[in-house]
């Protein structure tokens, strides 16, 4: 990295944690309880590096042979690492030991692909269910008719803990589209802490990203996970 570039990952650092601070203040929640997760795809382990010396405390991963690569590199030695991308069931095995949080299970049978591995090395492993709120026919996630039973499946299994939900609402042209989205989810969120399920603990609801999360933490968000703001435009090789 020149030193420019780290000049101008450190400042979109700094700004990003300052707007997450501001809409939590604005919220009239305390900027303790949100949790930024920068999400770290294709920035080389240099970078992500860099980022935590900067202050990044939890990096996000959506593939799973891309954060393999960067974990060899010891890109993020301390930082907790969460996976939060479309995840099979056969890469499950690569994940289980490096990453302390799975925010992305979209099935029951993708939960028990996590639980055997679990249980293989010994780990009770931290997951939050993935709702495809938008109900859209191209994303991964549980929808909500489905979501009671996937928790008392799922929760029922000790080599897991649930701790939350996780959203990505459809790409919307207006932020203010979302914010039906937003609000059904922290509802949900809710009814489900409410409900207080055994072996569940609803602590996170992660929403929001670049363009939204603003709008996700004035709705009740309290984990984001933003790419852009802190990392730049992404620039995907063409095929
Ligand atoms: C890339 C990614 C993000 C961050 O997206 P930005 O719009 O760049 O902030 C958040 N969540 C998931 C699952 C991602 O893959």
């Amino acid at each position: 990295m020149t030193e420019l570039e780290r000049e101008m990952l450190k400042s979109r650092i700094d700004a990003v944690r300052a707007q997450v601070e501001q809409a939590a203040v604005k919220a009239g929640r305390n900027p303790a309880e949100i949790t930024l997760v920068a999400a770290t795809k294709m920035n080389d382990a240099e970078r992500v590096r860099f980022a935590i010396e900067c202050g990044i405390r939890v990096c996000g991963e959506n593939r799973v042979q891309e954060l393999q690569e960067k974990y060899e590199q010891n890109a993020y030695r301390d930082t907790d690492l969460h996976f939060i991308g479309t995840l099979q069931t056969n890469k499950v095995k690569f994940l289980i030991g490096k990453v302390s949080l799975i925010q992305s299970v979209s099935s029951i049978r993708l939960g028990q692909a996590i639980a055997k591995e679990a249980a293989k090395q010994g780990i009770r492993q931290d997951i939050l269910l993935e709702v495809n709120i938008g109900r859209e026919a191209a994303k991964s996630g549980i929808l909500l008719e489905d979501l009671p039973d996937t928790l008392e499946i799922l929760a029922q299994n000790p080599a897991l803990h649930i701790r939350g939900l996780m959203a990505i609402p459809p790409i919307a042209d207006q932020t203010t589209k979302n914010l039906r989205y937003f609000d059904e989810m922290h509802q949900v969120f809710v009814d489900i802490l409410t409900k207080k399920y055994d072996n569940v603990n609803m602590d996170y609801l992660s929403m929001g990203m670049t363009n939204d999360f603003e709008a996700a933490i004035a709705c009740g968000s309290n984990m984001v996970r933003i790419g852009t703001a802190i990392f730049g435009a992404r620039h995907y090789p063409a095929v």
